[in-house]
């Protein structure tokens, strides 16, 4: 008669508990091999796609997907593609590191289709891909608008278009869009066309997960506030700002929006559909 054990991960944030995480890995599945315990996990062999994962949110949910079983394709325009394939494979998961930018038609089709050559299927997109420059409206030209709609809202439409047929056919597909509460709930300044992108995506994530409802085809989105990456980094002085603003007292960490993507993408959501889920520690209530 087997154990089973149900592990819950979500509170590993920094290095000491993910050693210690490690570790009980290492030893669970000693105890795995010999028959004894089944470990539970909630996206076994599920194949995902996670765009612009090569640092920050994306990458999270790509370690968070390879913990809980399912084979990742981590998915970025640059090189660090491959030490995010590493990490997952590091875990126990099977990997596929492509490089694309997902505002070209080209390299995503190329995404999809080495995709579906290597795995044969596509169970879960997370659109996450984005970019977030600052410009005063008045200096706003039709370039720097061009360039932030392409990534984050085509982008999504271009990766949504490429996985949906394979999602129809098998009548399975969870996709989760990253917007954020910029846009979606409140106004930023310096940030028109990333707001603009983000409130885009909300509206795409309801209408496609109405047409593609009757294909057992999830389509949520995230909106997170502010949260710790690379690419918030050069915030400067504005970090304290924004922490004093946050009710829960702290900036989130990519674990935390990660750990949703994991309940959008499982079963445990199987219900939710249309929704844009806030994680902002309670920034937009106030
Ligand atoms: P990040 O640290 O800048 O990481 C994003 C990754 O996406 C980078 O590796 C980036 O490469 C890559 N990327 C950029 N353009 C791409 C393209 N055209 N195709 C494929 N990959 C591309 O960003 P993050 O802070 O983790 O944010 C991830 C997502 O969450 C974004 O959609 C962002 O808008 C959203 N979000 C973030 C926050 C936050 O506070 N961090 C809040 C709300 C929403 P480069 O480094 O070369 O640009």
């Amino acid at each position: 008669m087997p154990i089973i054990i149900s592990i819950s991960i979500s509170y590993i944030y920094d290095l000491p508990f993910y050693s210690i995480w490690l570790q009980s890995q290492i030893f669970l599945k000693n105890f795995i091999k010999r028959g004894k315990v089944v470990v539970i996990v909630r996206l076994k062999d599920k194949v995902s796609i996670v765009t612009g994962s090569g640092q920050g949110i994306g990458r999270e949910i790509a370690l968070a997907f390879a913990r809980e079983g399912a084979k990742v394709v981590v998915s970025d325009i640059t090189e660090k593609v491959f030490e995010v394939a590493r990490e997952v494979e590091a875990l126990g998961s099977e990997s596929l590191a492509i490089k694309c930018d997902v505002s070209k038609t080209n390299d995503v089709e190329n995404m999809v289709n080495k995709t579906l050559e290597r795995f044969g299927r596509i169970d879960i997109l997370v659109n996450n891909a984005g970019i977030y420059p600052f410009a005063p409206f008045t200096e706003m030209g039709e370039a720097d608008w061009d360039k932030v709609l392409n990534v984050n809202l085509k982008g999504n439409f271009n990766c949504i278009k490429a996985v949906s047929h394979s999602m129809i056919k098998q009548k399975y597909g969870k996709i989760i869009n990253i917007s954020s509460i910029a846009g979606s709930v409140v106004g930023f300044h310096q940030l028109a066309h990333y707001c603009a992108s983000k409130a885009g995506i909300v509206g795409l994530t309801r209408a496609l997960a109405l047409e593609l409802a009757p294909h057992g085809i999830n389509v949520n989105a995230i909106a997170p506030g502010p949260i710790e990456t690379p690419g918030t980094q050069a915030v400067g002085e504005m970090y304290e700002q924004m922490r004093r603003a946050i009710p829960l007292g702290r900036w989130g960490k990519p674990i935390d929006i990660a750990n949703l993507a994991v309940f959008l993408a499982s079963e445990d959501s199987s219900f939710i559909t249309g929704q844009c889920i806030v994680a902002d520690g309670g920034y937009t209530i106030q």
